[in-house]
């Protein structure tokens, strides 16, 4: 059993963590806050709480934001104890048929490509494609969720990709952009080619397991994690860095791999080796000097306003939110909403298909702040934050569309 006594014993109840905490501010009670959960673990451990499916229930509730790891003066970190204490939920109760295909087909690539043909052949049978905001309305579930493309990012390329230079990046594209979002992987491509890359298309790259993680299947954590650190220790001294465009993904590689293997000290010693080589792609974007001048050379060449969502596993996770906005700034005109480090309510696997209702109220709240800014377009490094902000947006009537800051970087050079 993971140690939550020790963190429980740490805490010392200032509450501190609350105010920025996404679940209190969704369902505001003391046990739905970080202090709260602690406090509860701490009792379980004790031996004087059940996990019974009401507390299942409250653990779940939880969009592991971080918001409270980054204010905590102890630095408990409550998103680890939640994903480890989800682990024994998922062992005592099972995991949901749909989540356990999901990630079943995370897990294999090939059935993955195959299922998602099929997916986008009769995607247009039932459902209706928004063609301005790149998403689908299920009728079942009455939420706005991204359309498929034809053919997958990785499939559409070779793997590696000569533009005549002498150095290579590798691109780790993430399953989202990878199958929704593809032109997230085509302005990358054409950013590399204009500032002298190389590309290596990484394609055995499989899931980086980061929806597994956070539902508690630590058993597609530990297959997935430990086929992409082989696979990537196989190209590694080639590359000059691992360019991962999508803050979850990114954060879970580069962080999150760390904490699971708290107790496999030859798979974090691993990871850990090649941690210096991967990036969120607008951090390392932001270190080449040539892409500054090109975007300098074309100038202020856009009237939009753009206003910048922090995913939460790019800011509080990897400390990256200078970069995409100095660069998306060389080009847009900016402009910052109110908070906008507050998540955005995309909250995982459960949070999306069992407690919605958590994630409309969360999605709500991020929605107003883009309508206040009067944005053309709002932009965020993560799909995952797309998808729940594009739906938020859709929902609420606001017009702003999202766009990928590599999308924005790519326009701003070749449009
Ligand atoms: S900020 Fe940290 S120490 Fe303070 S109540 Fe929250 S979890 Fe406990
Ligand atoms: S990770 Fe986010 S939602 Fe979960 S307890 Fe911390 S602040 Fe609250």
């Amino acid at each position: 059993m993971f140690d939550f006594q020790i963190n429980s014993d740490e805490c010392i109840k200032c509450g501190k963590c609350i105010p920025s905490c996404t679940i209190h501010f969704a369902n505001p009670d003391e046990v739905t806050s970080p202090r709260g959960f602690i406090a509860l673990l701490g009792e379980y451990q004790q031996g004087n709480l059940e996990l019974d499916r009401e507390v299942k229930n409250i653990f779940e509730s939880c969009f592991l934001c971080t918001n409270c790891v980054d204010v905590c003066p102890k630095s408990l970190p409550t998103d680890t104890l939640i994903e480890n204490i989800r682990s024994e939920i998922a062992e005592k109760y099972g995991i949901a048929w749909f989540k356990r295909l999901f990630f079943f087909l995370l897990r294999n690539r090939t059935i993955m490509d195959i299922f998602f043909k099929f997916g986008y052949m009769f995607q247009s049978c039932g459902v209706k494609i928004k063609e301005n905001i790149n998403s689908i309305t299920l009728p079942i579930i009455k939420r706005t969720v991204p359309s498929l493309s034809k053919k997958s990012f990785l499939n559409s390329y070779p793997e590696f990709i000569d533009n005549g230079s002498d150095r290579t990046v590798a691109i780790f594209i993430g399953c989202l952009a990878n199958y929704n979002y593809t032109n997230i992987g085509k302005s990358l491509l054409a950013i590399l080619r204009s500032i002298d890359y190389n590309v290596f298309l990484a394609k055995e790259q499989l899931c980086c397991g980061a929806p597994a993680y956070f539902t508690g299947d630590f058993a597609t954590v530990d297959y997935l994690s430990k086929r992409n650190i082989e696979y990537f220790e196989t190209f590694i001294d080639k590359v000059e860095a691992i360019l991962i465009p999508e803050a979850t993904c990114s954060g879970m590689v580069r962080v999150d791999y760390s904490h699971y293997f708290h107790n496999q000290p030859e798979w974090r010693e691993r990871i850990e080796k090649l941690s210096d080589k991967i990036f969120l792609a607008t951090e390392w974007l932001y270190r080449q000097e040539k892409l500054h001048r090109l975007l300098e050379e074309r100038g202020k060449i856009f009237d939009e306003v753009v206003t910048y969502h922090d995913p939460c596993h790019a800011r509080k996770m990897q400390g990256v939110y200078r970069e995409p906005r100095e660069l998306i700034q060389k080009s847009y005109k900016f402009r910052e909403m109110e908070n906008p480090n507050q998540c955005c309510g995309f909250g995982g696997v459960t949070i999306q298909s069992e407690k919605y209702h958590l994630a409309k109220v969360v999605g709500d709240s991020k929605a107003e702040m883009v309508r206040e800014t009067n944005s053309d377009i709002v932009s965020a490094e993560c799909s995952a934050c797309r998808v729940q902000i594009t739906d938020s947006l859709e929902r609420n009537g606001v017009n702003t569309i999202f766009r990928h800051p590599v999308e924005l970087i790519a326009d701003a050079l070749f449009k």
